[in-house]
């Protein structure tokens, strides 16, 4: 298992990962509220969620369904009985006083996740998912003095995936979350937004000598980006070295990584799931999962990351790496094969030429402009449709593959449709007939043979003067106009 480990100063790493998803579903986990992002505070609530007595939770059959599909995905078997039990703390954005979650008889066990790193490609298994419910929001920024609680999150359904303790290094843990984020979103089970917390991530990382026994874990809660993921456990790794050659040891606790100090600090010592008093939760009975559903989430699984891009490899001769950048943003795969198809259409672009240079172009300029300006450039006027058009002209030589780049970055600066950037530009071209004038003369003046074969009725050679003329514009020309001036200038109309 440790053979192939990177090592951190002479020490190996071992990283489990707990990330909490928010389930796309419309309503919350077991009241009918809406489950949405960013409405006023404490406006999405009921008696269900905000715990008033005598209420009790209905199980949402969604949230169940989601939660198979996620496991499947993953290759999880799914536990056809499982058990809502209470774990219970006090915190002011916990009404109830305890978190209706799975504990002993999770939904869904096993399964494994593929990863690649510079190292190399590992497995990393799953060790459960299982269901639960959010807890509401303590709103600290902008009162002065005053803390508010928010409960519109309160309830909201919460994938808990807990992965057995194989990551080995940063990378890998980033790796590992890049590709569940992916999985998750593909099947429509969570939007893994992290800005908007619904998709959440707690690092438990420990130390060892190669090989040794496991040392002991700390976790770093709730962290909410991939870059602070690998930063937290770079700071804590070097923490957790520095103490054990000290002669420290290390206490099972856990910690928070503060952003601005690029440092991890003690919260509190961890709680033991004694502390929890779990029980089986009274109001909800046994989830009992019928197997017809089970067929059913399998039948309409959806093609998942991986596979597809083992299908662009395949069928698009893309390399690993460039269909994995494609598939990691699902949108831009999706904008990559919707142009791919458009060009299969239009026969000067079709087959390999068109297809290497719709790639290229993909890889370059819109994923820097996805990055950029977010999904927004993936539709209107810089959407597949109105961009393939660019590729088609660089494939029939009326545009370098700069002059593509260049327009299409006008146009998603603009919100121009490219075409009308194009002949806009060739208006510029055509308004100075002089310099193409020049060109058609200069060209025609160094082939004097060529102009008496096609004047004797060689007209193949007609695409010759306009190549000429076109490699002495720089590409810049306008073809069409080039070959008015053409026509003209040899006195024949072919
Ligand atoms: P808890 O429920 O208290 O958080 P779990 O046993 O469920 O504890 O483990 C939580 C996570 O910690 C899992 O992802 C697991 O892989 C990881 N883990 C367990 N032991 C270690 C260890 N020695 N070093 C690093 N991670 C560990
Ligand atoms: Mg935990
Ligand atoms: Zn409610």
């Amino acid at each position: 298992m440790s053979v192939g480990s990177p090592l951190f100063r002479g020490w190996e790493v071992v990283v489990g990962l707990e990330v909490h998803t928010q389930l796309l579903t419309r309503t919350k986990m077991f009241c009918r509220c809406e489950n949405r992002f960013g409405a006023p505070p404490n406006t999405l609530v009921c008696p269900v969620c905000l715990a008033h007595p005598g209420t009790l939770p209905v199980l949402n059959a969604e949230a169940v369904r989601l939660g198979l599909r996620a496991g499947l995905a993953a290759g999880c078997t799914v536990n056809l009985v499982s058990v809502f039990e209470r774990k219970h703390y006090f915190y002011p954005d916990l009404p109830k006083g305890y978190q209706i979650s799975q504990y002993s008889h999770p939904l869904l066990s096993g399964g494994s996740l593929r990863v690649r790193t510079a190292e190399g490609e590992r497995t990393i298994r799953i060790h459960r998912m299982h269901l639960e419910e959010d807890a509401g929001k303590n709103l600290h920024a902008g009162i002065p003095d005053k803390s508010h609680v928010d409960l519109n999150r309160a309830g909201v359904p919460l994938l808990e995936i807990v992965s057995e303790p194989d990551i080995r290094s940063p990378d890998e843990a980033v790796d590992y979350l890049k590709r569940l984020r992916q999985l998750l979103r593909a099947t429509r089970v969570s939007d893994g937004n992290m800005e908007e917390g619904s998709f959440r991530c707690d690092i438990n990382l420990s130390v060892r000598r190669p090989g040794g026994a496991f040392g002991c874990r700390v976790e770093i809660k709730n962290v909410n980006s991939f870059r602070f993921v690998h930063k937290a456990m770079l700071f804590e790794i070097d923490r957790q070295i520095d103490a054990i050659e000290a002669g420290e040891t290390i206490r099972q606790e856990t910690r928070l990584f503060d952003p601005s100090s690029g440092r991890t600090k003690p919260m509190r010592s961890k709680e033991e799931a004694l502390d929890y008093r779990y029980f089986p939760d009274p109001d909800l009975p046994p989830l009992v999962v019928d197997p017809a559903l089970i067929e059913e989430e399998r039948r309409g699984m959806p093609e998942l990351p991986e596979s597809r891009a083992a299908r662009l490899v395949a069928s698009a001769k893309l390399t690993v790496a460039d269909a994995e950048t494609l598939v990691g943003e699902e949108a831009l795969a999706d904008y990559f094969e919707e142009g791919l198809a458009l060009l299969e259409t239009i026969p000067q672009s079709a087959g390999g030429k068109g297809r290497e240079r719709w790639t290229s172009f993909i890889l370059s300029e819109v994923l820097r402009e996805l990055n950029r300006r977010g999904e927004a450039v993936l539709s209107g006027e810089t959407s597949a449709a109105r961009t393939v058009p660019l590729i088609v002209k660089v494939c029939s030589g009326e545009l370098s593959f700069s002059q593509a780049k260049e327009v299409y970055q006008t146009a998603a600066e603009e919100g121009t449709d490219p075409l009308a950037i194009v002949s806009r530009a060739g208006l510029a071209q055509i308004s100075g007939d002089g310099e193409l004038l020049a060109f058609v003369e200069a060209v025609l003046a160094e082939n004097p043979a060529e102009v008496e074969a096609y004047r004797g009725g060689k007209d193949r050679l007609f695409a010759f003067f306009v190549g000429g003329v076109m490699k002495k514009s720089r590409g810049k020309a306008n073809p069409e106009k080039v070959g008015e001036i053409l026509r003209e200038k040899l006195g024949r109309t072919s």
